[in-house]
């Protein structure tokens, strides 16, 4: 019996592995990277009681890999992303996260941040679990395509080619585009956090409502270059660079003021 629910949890897996994550490994490493050079002493030392020394960086992606083992969590897939439909204009898009169920990105960053907020009325185990999803969702949350389109589910329909390689739009900007730049994850926060501190505020204007709203209109940008089919390469690293970097550095700065809120 247990080799059998082994065996279906691998399959499980491997049929999970289709769908694309939400930033690759070294994406969410870097959002955490960045969050933590940003976080003060005392948060420093209040998110260490809940989750030991080791740095963010380390389980900035466990959310990714419990989807797949975790009894509890097995069905958590759909935490990391809401798709909608095109040409929402703000309001719109308010009702739209307003009316959706509780079981997506921004229901469950709501969610954890309330948890971490009133801590003292969870375990130990809960109040990790929720820290860990904070730190990946809000790096999925930047993730212009973790908010993209219901009709070709946030990009994954869409087929590509990367350097001669088949994959697709999401999976292309979850990890071919942060590995290409061919940065280990230290170095890339090193690299893209060297801002003056007007700069990051005004990075970290607005609340996650408005942080979901800029991610959902940068997708549509993300969707006007490119179409099925396409075989991209240099040009496409060079015309998307920036916005992938920017991505990236809004997400650590974010993730760190939503950790300072709650834990200074
Ligand atoms: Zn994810």
């Amino acid at each position: 019996m247990k080799i059998l629910s082994k065996l279906i949890l691998m399959l499980f897996f491997l049929l999970n592995f289709n769908f694309a994550f939400g930033w690759g490994k070294t994406g969410h490493r870097i959002v955490a990277e960045i969050a933590y050079r940003h976080l003060t002493e005392n948060s420093k030392k209040q998110i260490a009681e809940i989750i030991g020394n080791q740095p963010l960086a380390y389980w900035a992606n466990y959310p990714d890999f419990i989807k797949s083992d975790l009894e509890s969590y097995k069905n958590t897939s759909s935490w990391h992303y809401l798709d909608f439909p095109e040409n929402l204009n703000r309001n719109q898009f308010d009702d739209f996260l307003n009316q959706s169920t509780d079981r997506n990105l921004y229901k469950r960053t709501l969610t954890v941040i309330d948890q971490l907020k009133n801590r003292e009325g969870y375990s130990n185990d809960e109040q990790i679990v929720a820290l860990y999803f904070l730190v990946h969702l809000i790096g999925d949350a930047h993730q212009p395509l973790h908010l993209g389109r219901e009709k070709d589910m946030g990009g994954n329909k869409i087929k590509v080619k990367w350097f001669g390689q088949p994959t697709n739009l999401h999976s292309l900007w979850d990890d071919e585009l942060v590995d290409f730049q061919k940065y280990s994850y230290t170095e890339y926060a090193a690299v893209l956090d060297f801002h003056d501190s007007d700069f990051n505020r005004n990075l970290t204007d607005g609340n996650l409502e408005d942080w979901l709203f800029d991610s959902y209109q940068e997708s549509a940008k993300i969707y006007s270059g490119v179409k099925d089919g396409d075989e991209l390469k240099y040009r496409y690293d060079y015309e998307h660079v920036e916005l992938l970097e920017r991505q990236l550095l809004k997400a650590g700065l974010r993730l760190a003021k939503l950790l300072n809120e709650i834990f200074d």
